[in-house]
């Protein structure tokens, strides 16, 4: 019944808009790629493919950002070769994937992932063969399974972006434009294939990758892409929490992290992948805002000088704002200070993880970065060399100075921590005397006091570092 519903619903919508079946040619005297300029293991895996009589392209980002002048993240090859056959020309091939069968073919660091061509498989009434071992979608449409093999013309027409459907023939340097791909980078659009809405419920992640397309390449998403997207945006709760978890480190490690942040919070996507954040963010933008947006700037800037980011310092900061909402909830109920945020922070994380699948490699380092923001203000005899000698001691003052340009009040915690590090062993002496006189033991562990506008004390020594390395 609800089955037949929704398709009634979306019958009108269920043909996509026609894909042309005829590409058009781009020759290599209309565009600037060379074969030279791709990965030597893309191009042989091409050619190797081509020789034993299959038919393979270089497609993607691969040929999407070259066209525009920026480095790939890297090669993805379209093949006529199914998983099986591609595997059995490489030595060093993977086959990998349930939903969406692929071969990993290994070069050292460098892997090349391999898909063979897919049609499409709209629902229809007389199509219930849909649902069999190679193809499933469930009632709203979403595809579960995607591994119904077909032509270069179906497989173009099953991408998500016209932009990602250029296939470069890398023998005659041609890019082969079945969706007006090529119009669309001139004119810096984002923009599905077919009907939006239709696209967007087969697979809701495609709503995160329109906004990290739109982030990473400065591009606009089309206004017909667009419209659905904040009504659509609660089915990413359907999404199982793994798959949303690599998204997000697709998003906030691409180097646009911020711009991301303010397209995901524009079309309404902040909140399903971060509920609490979003309810904070809510709440008190204008704190939570900066310490969200200060990060993901950090995060930007490290990116962009090659330095490692780590996604627990980011998940560290993008929740603590939830914190103190939950500390005082715990507290209203009896609980001490430092219990209460002890449990509020397991609270939090495991409900992110449901969310959002946080290996334990990254949740173990976000409660030691907020515990190291109890333990900074405790600096008395041995303390605070203790704490220099901590290995989560680096991550934890930057995020205490993030705290502080988002207008937390700790009484000059960073600053003196700045001056601590760089101070002679007399004067580190000199500065936990001054300590005892000042009674400062006992700094507010979750951000509970703050004031306003963040402190203008010139500092020495390193700023927030962001994303800090492991
Ligand atoms: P980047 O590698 O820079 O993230 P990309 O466009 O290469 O960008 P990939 O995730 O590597 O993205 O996927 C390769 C190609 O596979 C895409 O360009 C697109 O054509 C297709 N694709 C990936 N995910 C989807 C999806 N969810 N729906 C439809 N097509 C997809
Ligand atoms: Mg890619």
């Amino acid at each position: 019944m609800l089955k037949k519903l929704i398709q009634s619903i979306r019958s009108p919508l269920r043909r996509p808009r026609a894909v042309r079946t005829t590409p058009e040619v781009v020759g290599n005297h209309q565009h600037s790629l060379r074969r030279e300029q791709f990965s030597r293991n893309a191009v042989n895996v091409v050619e190797r493919l081509t020789k034993a009589g299959y038919q393979a392209y270089i497609v993607g980002g691969g040929v999407r950002d070259p066209l525009l002048g920026i480095p790939p993240k890297d090669f993805d090859v379209a093949t006529s070769a199914t998983p099986e056959q591609v595997r059995a020309e490489f030595r060093n091939a993977r086959v990998i994937g349930r939903r969406f069968k692929l071969v990993h073919v290994h070069f050292g660091r460098e892997i090349i992932e391999v898909a063979t061509f897919r049609a499409n498989h709209p629902v229809s009434e007389d199509d219930e063969g849909a649902n069999n071992a190679h193809a499933s979608r469930n009632e709203a449409g979403r595809i579960l399974r995607d591994n119904v093999y077909g032509t270069l013309e179906d497989d173009a027409q099953r991408r998500d972006f016209t932009i990602n459907a250029l296939y470069f023939d890398v023998t005659g340097e041609r890019i082969l434009d079945y969706a007006h791909g090529v119009r669309d980078i001139r004119n810096r659009l984002i923009r599905l294939i077919g009907d939006p809405e239709q696209r967007y419920l087969e697979d809701p992640v495609r709503m995160l990758r329109a906004v990290r397309f739109a982030a990473k390449l400065d591009f606009e998403i089309e206004k017909h892409s667009a419209a659905p997207i904040r009504r659509l945006a609660p089915l990413l709760n359907e999404i199982p929490s793994a798959r949303l978890f690599d998204e997000i480190l697709k998003l906030f490690l691409s180097g646009k992290a911020e711009r991301t942040f303010e397209l995901l919070n524009e079309y309404e996507l902040f909140a399903p992948l971060f509920p609490a954040s979003a309810k904070a963010l809510k709440d008190d933008p204008e704190y939570a805002g900066k310490l969200m947006r200060q990060a993901l700037a950090n995060t930007d800037e490290r990116i962009r000088l090659g330095k490692p980011v780590t996604p627990a310092f980011l998940f560290a900061a993008l929740l603590w704002p939830a914190l103190p909402a939950r500390v005082l909830k715990l507290q209203d109920r009896g609980m001490p200070p430092i219990p209460a945020m002890q449990e509020a922070a397991h609270e939090l994380i495991l409900e992110q993880c449901r969310r959002t699948a946080v290996p334990k490699r990254f949740t173990i380092p976000i409660r030691e970065i907020w515990d190291m923001q109890e333990r900074l203000p405790r600096r008395q005899g041995k303390k605070a060399d203790l704490l220099l000698e901590n290995p989560r001691f680096r991550a934890g003052y930057d995020f205490l100075l993030l705290r502080e340009s988002a207008g937390e009040e700790t009484g000059g915690l960073g600053d003196w921590w700045t001056d601590y590090q760089e101070a002679s062993d007399g004067e580190r002496r000199g500065m936990i005397r001054n300590l005892a006189s000042q009674q400062e033991e006992g700094g507010s562990p979750a951000p509970r006091k703050r004031r306003r506008g963040g402190s203008n004390r010139r500092r020495r020594g390193p700023r927030t570092e962001g994303a800090s390395s492991e």
